[in-house]
């Protein structure tokens, strides 16, 4: 991995964070959004994550500076990506807008640039063949708050070469992740494949009756050695998330997340309980 010049699309909540860190760990980043008033937006984050690197991993204002010196924001995609080496995309969750971004990308970025999506649900074989070089393309999916939690999935298309696979797995160590290396793709990841049906076995014994939150917390917490069990956890993601997912799986045929997303809507959303960030889950804070 040579890798110097990295360029991330979308300045977002996702794409600012890996645009930061990448930084913070001496790359050289242009980051490119739609208009001047999102790179903005992004500039503040930046502004936000100053302080959080210094409260949660200790970051003196010196290494934050250079961090800050080593961004530069663009409006215009051809020169944000004329040096890369690698390109991230954090675009918007939206199968055309990542399409069209893939297609307006092929036509102005150089040869040697690696292209990988932080895509949390789509797969990277729904693009391969927009990018103009699918051999050079593949996923690499972080968690938000990527200082805290620097886990990062490297996951492979049938056309990725294997090289760029282990570049790939390369910079996330360099970035200061946790490479979790993907073979074969797999909607949701690893973490995904896991914690959702978890979640969702925990809200089935609730919803049918077997037993309370506070129980089947302690079950799992006694037995794992974990610091908190699902129904803590579903708290933290949030109420609201949790019944999306719930409604795309009943989408799916899963009649009894149909059951699990009814339970939810009735005695948490519609009393304003959303979890953590509303003071009121399943637990009160
Ligand atoms: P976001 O809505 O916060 O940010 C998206 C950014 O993309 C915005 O700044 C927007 O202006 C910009 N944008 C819109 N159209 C664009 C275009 N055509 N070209 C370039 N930029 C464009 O979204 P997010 O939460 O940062 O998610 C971005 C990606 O990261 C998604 O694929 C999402 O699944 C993934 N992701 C999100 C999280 C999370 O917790 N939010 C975690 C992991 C992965």
């Amino acid at each position: 991995m040579n890798f110097k010049n990295i360029t991330v699309a979308g300045g977002g909540v996702l794409g600012s964070q890996i645009a930061f860190q990448a930084a913070f760990k001496g790359f050289e980043v242009s980051l490119y959004d739609i208009n001047e008033n999102a790179l903005k937006m992004t500039d503040t984050r930046f502004k936000n994550y100053m302080e959080r690197y210094k409260e949660d991993i200790g970051a003196t204002q010196e290494e934050l500076e250079d961090a800050y010196n080593r961004l530069t924001l663009y409006t215009d995609l051809e020169k944000a990506v004329e040096n890369a080496d690698l390109m991230i995309e954090a675009v918007p969750e939206l199968v055309e807008i990542k399409k069209d971004f893939y297609q307006k990308l092929a036509k102005v970025a150089p040869e040697k640039t690696i292209f990988a999506s932080n895509t949390s649900t789509l797969l990277p074989s729904q693009f391969a063949e927009f990018t103009g070089r699918p051999e050079k393309f593949l996923a690499l999916h972080f968690a938000n708050e990527i200082w805290k939690f620097n886990v990062a999935e490297i996951m492979k298309h049938p056309g990725t070469k294997e090289e760029i696979f282990q570049d790939l797995i390369d910079f996330a160590k360099a970035i200061g992740m946790v490479p979790i290396p993907i073979h074969k793709e797999q909607p949701g990841y690893v973490m995904n494949s896991l914690i959702i049906p978890f979640l969702f076995a925990a809200q089935n014994l609730l919803v049918n009756g077997v037993s309370d939150p506070e129980s089947i917390d302690k079950t799992w917490m006694l037995t794992s050695g974990a610091p908190f069990g699902p129904f803590a956890w579903l708290d933290i993601i949030g109420i609201n998330t949790v019944y999306n997912v719930a409604i795309n799986m009943g989408e799916q045929g899963n009649k009894e997340s149909d059951r699990v997303a009814d339970y939810l809507k009735r005695e948490f959303i519609d009393k304003g309980k959303l979890g953590k960030q509303s003071g009121e889950g399943f637990y009160k804070y």
